[in-house]
This record gives C-alpha cells, sequence and structure tokens, in this order.
C-alpha cells in the first residue's frame, strides 16, 4: 500500500463506529492509538519483503485499524470480548521482531500490543521455575534472571528486540538450545485468553499423560489460537563455566559429520555452529588452521567445570576423527560472543541489496547434498547473487540449516521475482529431502503457500478445523499461517502475485 493511500486512512480511522471510545472503556483513551503516525510502526515486523516494500516508500499490506495496549489479561479478555461481538479481527503484538509477516495487518484488523504486560511474577528457586507476563522484553527477562544467578537459556539473536510471549507464539530456538532446549522444551505452563475470551490456564506441572498437549496448542499458534498472556518457563543456575572451543574442518561434511556424531554420541553443547566456506572465510580466514581446513566451527561447552571440561574433551576427540582441528584462537568465538545479539541485515538493504535468512531442518543424511543442491540453485538465479550457511541448532536426527541470501541491487520488479523464486526452490527442495520448512521463524504470512507441503492436506485441514472451532468468526489474526484469511484480505505482503 503506497504511504500516500495510507495517509488517507488517516481520516477514515476517526472511526464512526464508536469502536475507539468502547476500546478507552476497557483500557483508557491513552491505549487506544489511532494516529497515523502512531500506527506506522505496527504496519510492519522484520519480514524482509517489507522491508523491502518501505524503503519504496510503501507498506507491505495495510495500517492497523487502531492499536490498542492492555495492561493486563483481563483488559485482553474484555477486548476480545467486545471484537467478537463487533466482528473486528484482531493481531497480537509483541515487540514486532518476527521475520515472516505474522503481525503484518491484512485488513481491518486492531492490534494488540501487549507490551505492558512486561512483569515476571514470580520465581520458584526449588522448582526452577519463572513466570513472566507474556509481553515483556526477552532481554530485560534474561537480565532479570542473571541477576539473581539464574538463566533461562532461550537467547535468540533477538533477545533484546523480542518478548517472551512471542518466543512461545512462534516456537522460537535460542543460540544455546542444543543444550538448553528449544522453547517448546522450556515453557512449562501458560495462560491464554481464546478468542471468545475465555481464560486458558495450563498449570506449569513437570509432565503429565493426560491428553494431546493443550500448552503445544499455543506454542506455535502465532497468535491465531489465542493470546498467551503470561509463560512459566524451566529456568537453570548460571553455568559455572563457559569453554570455547574454535575449530577447522576440511569440508562441510567433515563437520557436519563430526556435529552428527557429537549430538548422537549424547554430548551437548551449549553451542554449535559450523559454518559453509562462504560464511567461515570472513569470520575465520587469515588464520592459519584455514588455510587447508576452510570450514569454521564454534562450539561451546558448559556447565559446572567437571562436566563441561569431560564435554569438551569428548566432542574434541570426534572432531579429529572427523578431520577437524582446533584452530589455535579463539578469535572467531570471541567476535561471536560479542555480536551475538546484532542484527546484520540492515547494512545491506541500506546498501539496495534484497536480502532474505531461510532456515530450515534437514536429516543428516541430507545436509551435505541439500547444502550443495540449494546452493546451486539460489546461485543460477543471477549473478552477483550471495548464497551462505550455517548450522547452529542440532539433535540426533538432523540439524537446521540457515541460509543467507542476497539478491545485488536491481530494479524492484526483478528483485521480487527472483526473491519468490528463491523462496519457492529452497521450501521445495526441502520438502523432497525429507526436511521441515521451518526450524524456528515460523510460518507467518510468507510461508503460507508452503504450509499444505509441510502438513499434507490432512494436517492443514485439522489445524483449520481446529482454527475454525476455537475461532468460528475467524478473527484472531486471520490469514496466517496457511489459514483461512477474511474476505478482501490484502495478501500481497506475500510477493505470490509476482
Ligand atoms: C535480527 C533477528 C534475529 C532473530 N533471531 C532469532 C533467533 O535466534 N531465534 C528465533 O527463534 N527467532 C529469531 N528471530 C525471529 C523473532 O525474533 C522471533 O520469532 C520472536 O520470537 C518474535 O517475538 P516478538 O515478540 O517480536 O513477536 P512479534 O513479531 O510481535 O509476533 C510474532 C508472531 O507471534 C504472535 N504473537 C506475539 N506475541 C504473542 C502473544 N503474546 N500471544 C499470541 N501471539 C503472539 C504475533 O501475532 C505474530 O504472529 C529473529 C528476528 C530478527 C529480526
Amino acid at each position: 500500500m503506497e504511504l500516500m493511500r495510507a495517509a488517507q486512512d488517516l481520516a477514515q480511522v476517526q472511526d464512526e463506529s464508536g469502536l475507539p471510545g468502547r476500546l478507552a472503556a476497557i483500557c483508557g483513551t491513552a491505549n487506544v492509538l489511532s494516529g497515523f503516525a502512531q500506527r506506522l510502526p505496527y504496519a510492519r515486523d522484520r519480514l524482509p519483503f517489507a522491508t523491502f516494500a518501505v524503503r519504496d516508500g510503501a507498506l507491505p499490506g495495510t495500517l492497523p485499524r487502531l492499536v490498542v495496549r492492555p495492561a493486563d489479561e483481563g483488559e485482553v479478555a474484555s477486548i476480545l470480548r467486545l471484537a467478537r461481538a463487533e466482528d473486528v479481527p484482531v493481531i497480537p503484538f509483541g515487540a514486532g521482531s518476527g521475520v515472516l509477516g505474522g503481525a503484518i495487518p491484512l485488513g481491518g484488523e486492531v492490534t494488540l500490543d501487549l507490551k505492558r504486560l512486561d512483569r515476571l511474577l514470580h520465581l520458584n528457586e526449588v522448582n526452577g521455575l519463572a513466570t513472566v507476563q507474556a509481553g515483556m522484553n526477552g532481554g530485560r527477562f534474561e537480565v532479570a534472571l542473571n541477576d539473581r544467578g539464574w538463566t533461562c537459556g532461550h537467547l535468540p539473536q533477538s533477545l533484546h528486540m523480542s518478548t517472551v510471549g512471542g518466543w512461545a507464539a512462534c516456537r522460537g530456538a535460542g543460540q544455546a538450545s542444543t543444550r538448553f532446549g528449544k522453547i517448546e522444551d522450556i515453557v512449562v505452563g501458560l495462560r491464554a485468553v481464546l478468542p471468545d475470551g475465555e481464560v486458558l490456564e495450563v498449570r506449569p506441572v513437570a509432565r503429565r499423560s493426560s491428553g494431546p498437549s493443550l500448552r503445544d496448542l499455543l506454542v506455535g499458534s502465532e497468535g491465531t489460537l489465542g493470546v498467551i498472556t503470561e509463560v512459566t518457563l524451566r529456568i537453570w543456575r548460571r553455568p559455572e563455566v563457559e569453554l570455547p572451543a574454535v575449530l577447522a574442518f576440511p569440508s562441510v561434511a567433515a563437520g557436519l559429520d563430526a556435529a552428527r556424531r557429537i549430538l548422537q554420541g549424547e554430548l551437548r553443547p551449549a553451542v554449535l555452529r559450523i559454518y559453509d566456506e562462504e560464511e567461515s572465510a570472513p569470520r575465520a580466514g587469515g588464520l592459519p588452521a584455514f588455510g587447508e581446513r576452510p570450514v569454521l566451527g564454534i562450539f561451546q561447552f558448559c556447565g559446572p567445570r567437571r562436566l563441561a571440561d569431560v564435554e569438551r574433551e569428548m566432542a574434541l576427540e570426534i572432531v579429529r576423527e572427523a578431520g577437524g582441528i582446533e584452530a589455535g584462537s579463539d578469535a572467531p568465538y570471541e567476535h561471536w560472543l560479542a555480536h551475538r545479539y546484532e542484527s546484520y541485515s540492515a547494512k545491506w538493504q541500506n546498501a539496495g541489496h534484497w536480502m532474505d535468512t531461510i532456515e530450515v531442518t534437514l536429516p543428516w543424511d541430507q545436509l551435505s547434498e541439500g547444502h550443495a543442491a540449494m546452493r546451486a540453485a539460489a546461485l543460477s538465479l543471477c549473478d552477483g547473487m550471495h548464497f551462505g550457511a550455517h548450522w547452529s541448532h542440532a539433535y540426533p536426527e538432523g540439524a537446521c540449516q540457515y541460509m543467507t541470501l542476497r539478491l545485488p541491487p536491481m530494479e524492484r520488479d526483478r528483485a521480487l521475482r527472483l526473491h519468490r523464486e528463491a523462496w519457492d526452490r529452497i521450501q521445495r527442495m526441502t520438502l523432497e529431502r525429507g526436511g521441515s520448512i521451518a526450524h524456528h521463524h515460523g510460518a507467518g504470512l510468507f510461508r503460507g503457500p508452503y504450509m499444505e507441503g509441510e502438513l499434507g492436506t490432512t494436517g492443514l485441514r485439522l489445524l483449520q478445523a481446529v482454527k475454525d472451532a476455537l475461532d468460528p468468526g475467524n478473527l484472531l489474526n486471520p490469514g496466517k499461517l496457511g489459514l483461512r484469511p477474511r474476505a478482501g484480505a490484502d495478501l500481497s505482503a506475500r510477493g505470490t502475485d509476482r
């Protein structure tokens, strides 16, 4: 949507319907935002396609009709009841760091900014649990835990620009996931307001055997099934030591072989990162060890010193068997540690490149060949195309392949067509190789077209049936996760019409 059109929309929202007043009666006039400039930051998240649009003076979708900022769960419930009575769609909004367009309005939605729900409610140091309101900033949450000698172990690169509720909603993974687990392993209980305004409480217990997991219905639901208001997470004592290992491997295949055997050998490094040659060069090029072994590995072992020492030693034995060596310099690790929460994309986007990242899950027996094939498929798109990859979340069965793609500066229509073509190729190749289209960024809007391939026709039908049962009016974040949009939805931010 062009900004001028959006500006005109401002006039229309001098809402004749009385909705702003009724929302203000719930959470106060100051917490109902209707001005153009106030709504503009909620018109998009960090979906690169949206960044491309903004760079050209446009919006990826539409402005939200209004933005409302509830103070607590009771206000969230009242807002959803009102929305239901008035047939107004609602988008839950954490910090807007999602990269798949999950928070982008498609037409007529009220955006529900949850950042006022920002308190650490309770720390149970005997059970090792922290209960936190969903809108609390992730970095503030982790610092609050650290101050008391604890960590949550969920440390996404976007730690300081995301909320705890957003982590759960997107089914995310942090940089230390190989040891501490992904968010679905860390969320023990939660509270959520369902589309009819009722509150679902999943009590935090160590485990239950009482039917399908209702917790997992909400974790990963990306705002389509309920508004998460409170999360109880597993926490850990801060590790006594964090021991790095910087490694050089002769090839990607050798690095992945070592990673697989480490995971299958029951070792759990907190950090396990293998970079392909393209990504290794700027991080380690110039260090002597990488002359003959151009593939970089960065590991970190943590916990009680004795345990971390043994894990490191055992992992290094496997590394040597796979042809890797210790690099003799911790510089790449120190650099990663110092910059681990920074985003690199702005530099390229500002210079006119068309940059995006795609993370997928692949089984071990497909990773090395899959990487080569995807690299070839991406590079063949155009001259000057950049493709780099690393593997940073590993399991006994496979790993996440995190790819950075960058088209050089070029004419907009061509770039958008090639950008979508790159996505199509990589998502299709992932499915052909038995992987998952999304490791931790979620599906949002942009991955909607691939959800049937991911879940299967029956799987997607089941998800839609759950959505229809919980939300018959299709009011909560409609059109996301591959689910049915409302009539007249503006789906242009999917970029599929090119
Ligand atoms: C530079 C950068 C690095 C990143 N690194 C990582 C990473 O390492 N690991 C990772 O997992 N992700 C990463 N991400 C993606 C993103 O930060 C995560 O998906 C994050 O969990 C989103 O949280 P948020 O609060 O910003 O959610 P938002 O972007 O505000 O929302 C995302 C989706 O969740 C829904 N939602 C948000 N809050 C709630 C709630 N309380 N209840 C119900 N639905 C809700 C929204 O409707 C939307 O669909 C990165 C993003 C960027 C820009």
